[in-house]
């Protein structure tokens, strides 16, 4: 790893990355067949050899590698890390310092300046999400720079290696300190969540949704009926039943979700028996709810952005406006539906114009009532804000 290797940028592209533009992609390079060996360190030049940018090689489905620093002479080591990672944690001082939240991001990739890393925190416990080959051959020196830099109970860990960014079981996901407890009991403004930190790709908990979940409760769910589809363990559904909701209906097509489910509302004190977990294909589930006229006050659509079920397959930027007109069909007038995406292949216009033209084949009038994007603690690079992929949009049904 101690051998840098030049790549040569194409000229277009020498302005983008002397002004920090931090993922090394395929098309900005000359020649990508120079590097082969996942985390080797690269020299980014002009055409003339000049210095533009270090960073490492690391294929993931976003591209070559990550730059993580302009400085020729900084050395990429443990005080590198460290000075990461203590950054990103006094950043996120006051989540830290939080009572009511116990569960947040710490370091999200090349916004904290190490792309193709992510470490998230829940109550005492770090869980560390690799992206790529590359950016693990630094393993040894990323944790040495956590552990010099915070108290722990634990550290965990998930491979996302493959070019989809598909979970890597071939090991323990534990790597050192104490086990945590299975449920691990976390809490997210004054509510509780199980986490397992070593039960297969997914922990049970979506932190970026924190405040969608949050005005959920605290704004739409009072007095109203609820149905939460792509449900997974009903994260929303026990925000809107903690603000009040009359009833919740939560549909999901794995069937892990009603045991899930079911723990979330139970460590809650939320009466399970008052709600309703389907376990099905929320497409069949609309077309059910179209035949029986029901209809929701409060419609959650937070769909994967790619799933093949055995009778569909759905892709967020192809088919959400589909999934919007079924929605509109079962939602009262004046309900609201919270539609969410974390595609990131379109932006929030183009999920507005998904939204205009659901509700325009339905000749159907609407309101935006407020928008989300990632919270804080998923910090966004200024120099990459394609990095923001989160888009949650509330809309009000006006007919
Ligand atoms: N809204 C959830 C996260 C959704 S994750 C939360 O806030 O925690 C996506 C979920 O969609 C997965 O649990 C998956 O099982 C489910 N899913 C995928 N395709 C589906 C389909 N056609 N019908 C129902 N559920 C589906």
């Amino acid at each position: 790893m101690n051998k840098v290797i030049d790549l040569t940028l194409e000229a277009a592209f020498v302005k983008n990355y002397s002004k920090g533009y931090p993922l090394i992609s395929g098309e900005a390079l000359k020649n990508t067949s120079k590097v082969k060996t996942e985390g080797t360190l690269v020299d980014l030049v002009d055409n003339s050899g000049k210095f533009i940018a270090k960073g490492y090689y690391g294929r993931q489905n976003k591209g070559y590698g990550w730059v993580l620093t302009q400085n020729r002479s900084e050395k990429i080591d443990v005080d590198f890390f460290r000075k990461k990672i203590k950054n990103a944690i006094a950043y996120r001082d006051d989540f830290f310092k939080s009572k009511e939240t116990t569960a947040f991001r710490v370091l999200n990739g090349e916004g904290d300046g190490i792309g193709g890393l992510t470490i998230d925190y829940f109550d005492g416990y770090y869980l560390l999400t690799w992206y790529s080959i590359g950016i693990y051959t630094f393993k040894d020196d990323i944790l040495e720079a956590l552990k010099s830099s915070m108290d722990y109970k634990g550290i965990y860990q998930k491979k996302r290696f493959d070019a989809k960014g598909q979970y890597l079981d071939d090991t323990d996901d534990f790597i050192t300190g104490e086990k945590a407890p299975e449920p691990l009991i976390v809490k997210e403004n004054g509510a509780n969540f199980a986490v397992y930190l070593d039960d297969g790709a997914m922990v049970g908990v979506f932190l970026d949704q924190r405040e969608v979940r949050k005005t959920i409760r605290d704004q739409y769910a009072k007095g109203k009926t609820m149905l939460n589809t792509f449900s997974y363990t009903g994260a929303f559904s026990v925000f809107a039943a903690l603000g009040g909701a009359k009833k919740t209906t939560s549909v999901d097509l794995a069937n892990r979700s009603r045991a899930k489910t079911q723990e979330q509302f139970r460590i809650n004190s939320i009466n399970v028996d008052a709600q309703d977990i389907i376990v099905e294909d929320v497409f069949n589930y609309f077309k059910y709810a179209v035949r029986k006229k029901l209809s929701f006050d409060l419609v959650v659509l937070d769909p994967p952005s790619f799933a093949r079920s055995k009778k569909h397959t759905f892709s967020a930027a192809k088919d959400y406006t589909k999934l919007l007109k079924e929605a509109i069909q079962i939602t009262s007038k004046g309900g609201v539906i919270v539609a969410s995406t974390n595609a990131s292949n379109f932006d929030m216009k183009r999920f507005k114009g998904f939204i205009d033209k659901a509700f325009k084949a339905l000749h159907g009038k609407y309101s935006i009532e407020e928008t989300f994007s990632l919270p804080k603690d998923f910090r966004v690079s200024e120099k990459f804000k394609e990095g923001n992929y989160l888009k949650v949009v509330f809309i009000r049904k006006i007919t």
